[in-house]
């Protein structure tokens, strides 16, 4: 994971766009991802196993991804901590009876 988020601030900076990287901006670049995402299934219902497009959908992934790792590494946050207490809580939340 550091080794991503590395290569990500190096790309932002040597193009000098963290000027761009608002909360705001970061939060509509994610849900513009999203959509992209569902946009490959507007049409249809398929099964992971026969999805259409799979490299174009990995990509779409890795969009929303991106901008989440930005996001939370400019609020300082750690993306294991931060995923590893999500999960925890959501146990908590729906235990398994
Ligand atoms: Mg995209």
């Amino acid at each position: 994971m550091e080794k991503i988020i590395k290569k990500l601030e190096e790309f932002v900076a040597a193009r000098d766009w963290e000027q761009f990287h608002t909360p705001k901006n970061l939060a509509i670049s994610i849900a513009i991802e999203a959509a992209e995402l569902l946009e490959h299934f507007q049409w249809n219902d398929v099964q992971f196993r026969e999805l259409p497009d799979r490299k174009a959908i990995e990509e779409e992934v890795a969009d929303v991804m991106i901008y989440c790792l930005l996001f939370l590494n400019y609020m300082g946050s750690s993306v294991e901590e931060v995923l590893m207490n999500k999960i925890q809580k959501n146990e908590k939340k729906y235990e398994v009876s």
